[in-house]
């Protein structure tokens, strides 16, 4: 049988990196077995979903490379895939579930409810349902009903124990005294959720679902929900077995405090990682590892390899810690990865919002910046630090830099000034510093100040950069070089005029 998987998210807020894990375990368990991944929203809950959201989430896990096989856009054979355009579905079976005696209808008001939860936790018990509404005979209660009186329908849970096997958990049993009868549909008409998942999951012929285990107290109920849909007399061919599906419940994420993850660690929502500028491939792959684990020590897995190397039974049950730095780390490996081009498309829009690019970015600039990205890409983590980090190509502010303690440390050293005095002499012709020139331009600095080593790249780069840290040298003032006489929207100042203004600052201060 073709292994068939959904993820089943709420529209009701920003894709949380907890439930893209979720997806990513369907969509690897999905194409490693040559399965069907589909997307469910699970919109039942109309005051909270939002269209926004289920647009936004689409997009999330398209980003992500997350791409689902039948879903609301793509369609499929068990569509709709949209709860909120299947309440004719959960109304038909709720209604062959009474006609069976397998659900009845309930009359408790709220108030009632309420009253039962508050008293049977004021004698320390497990709140639940009383029952109150489970003798009541069918007839009687379709003739209350047709007066006007509000029902809600529930399922009578059996008396016997609830059992399922979980792919990361083992078996799991759960007495059925401690579960009350749960709601399907809603006085409102409205299924409720453990009602829609398990008509959707069978109905959309579910082989494995694969959640978080926030879901695990859920299961005993649906489990319940299948036996009594299964009992139901089979109308046609078309309709399900109602087997129970397989399932495996995801442990929990947690923050560096080993509480559950949320906003108080962060942002947690994908838009945000996306935003940042963390790559796609290195949020799937950091995912990935977060409860499974390879079985050996590989922890670099593009997609395909990860689709090879995924196994369910490689899930472990302990709860994954969440580690930003481990994720910075994979994504300063696939921003290497990635090359230029692309990193700068995916930049432009920062670049071009700090000033530093206009569009479209194209010839010389292009190459230009091109050049400048092979320099700084492997200073990054996200790629929303580039403009930060490209700052030390157009800025340039000698006074503010002679004001810091560390240039003034390090212009204070025997031999500095002669350093400065000789780069002058040496750039004074205002020659282009290519990266050949750069070399002979060290080269004539050193045998006229007689410094080396830190003694003349401090000098110079502080000189030349304002900063006493930066980007290799060699490389990144031939940059400089270039852009200065380049048509950027933000002009560089080249070496020569860095030099003037370098050497008025300081005699300002002398
Ligand atoms: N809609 C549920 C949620 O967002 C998921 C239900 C399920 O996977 O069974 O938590």
């Amino acid at each position: 049988m073709t292994p068939r998987v959904r993820f089943a998210p709420s529209p009701t807020g920003e894709l949380h990196v907890g439930n893209a894990r979720t997806a990513l375990f369907n969509f690897l368990f999905a194409r490693q077995q040559g399965g069907v991944f589909l997307l469910r929203i699970e919109d039942t809950d109309v005051e909270r979903s939002e269209a926004r959201f289920e647009t936004q989430l689409m997009e999330d896990l398209r980003w992500l490379g997350l791409n689902w096989d039948e879903g609301p856009d793509t369609g499929g054979p068990f569509g709709p895939y949209r709860q909120s355009e299947r309440s004719e579905i959960y109304l038909r079976y709720a209604n062959r579930l009474i006609d069976a005696g397998s659900a009845y209808f309930c009359f408790c008001s709220p108030q009632e409810i309420e009253k039962d939860r508050q008293s049977a936790l004021a004698s320390g018990q497990q709140p639940k349902y009383s029952g109150r509404c489970r003798a009541i005979s069918l007839d009687t209660a379709r003739e209350r009903k047709s007066k006007g009186e509000l029902a809600s329908i529930r399922l009578r849970i059996p008396d016997h124990p609830l059992r399922f096997d979980d792919l990361v958990h083992g078996p799991l049993e759960f007495p059925s005294e401690v579960i009350g009868d749960p709601i399907l549909v809603r006085s409102t008409g409205i299924p409720a959720f453990n009602y829609a998942v398990v008509i959707d999951d069978a109905l959309m012929r579910i082989t494995h679902v694969i959640r978080g285990d926030d879901h695990i107290s859920n299961t005993p109920r649906q489990v319940a929900l299948f036996e009594a849909l299964s009992a139901l007399p089979r109308l046609s061919d078309s309709e399900p077995d109602w087997k129970l599906p397989l399932f495996a419940h995801l442990s929990t994420i947690l923050g560096p405090d080993h509480t559950r993850l949320s906003k108080r660690h962060g942002a947690t929502s994908l838009g945000h990682f996306r935003s940042s500028g963390i790559l796609p491939e290195a949020l799937a792959n950091y995912l990935a590892l977060l409860g499974w684990a390879p079985g050996d020590n590989r922890e670099i897995f593009p997609m395909p390899e990860l689709i090879e190397a995924f196994r369910l039974s490689q899930v472990s049950r302990n709860p994954a810690i969440f580690d930003l730095d481990k994720l910075r780390w994979l994504n300063r490996h696939y921003l290497k990865e990635a090359g230029p081009e692309r990193i700068l498309n995916l930049a432009i829009p920062a670049l071009r919002d700090a000033g530093f690019v206009t569009e479209p970015l194209d010839g010389a600039a292009r190459t230009w910046w091109l050049d400048v990205l092979n320099l700084l890409l492997p200073s990054l983590d996200e790629l929303s630090q580039l403009p930060g980090h490209a700052r030390i190509l157009f800025e340039y502010d000698p006074k503010a830099s002679l004001a810091l303690d560390e240039t003034k440390h390090a212009l204070a050293e025997p031999g500095a000034r002669e350093v400065i005095d000789a780069l002058w002499a040496a750039v004074s012709d205002n020659a282009e510093i290519t990266s050949g020139r750069f070399k002979e331009v060290l080269d004539q600095v050193k045998k006229a100040s007689r410094q080396k080593g830190k003694g003349l790249f401090h000098p110079v780069r502080i000189a030349l950069t304002g900063s006493a840290s930066g980007p290799q040298l060699d490389r990144l003032i031939p940059l400089i070089e270039a852009g200065s006489r380049l048509q950027l929207p933000k002009a560089i100042k080249c070496s020569r005029n860095r030099l003037i203004e370098f050497r008025e600052a300081l005699l300002a201060q002398s």
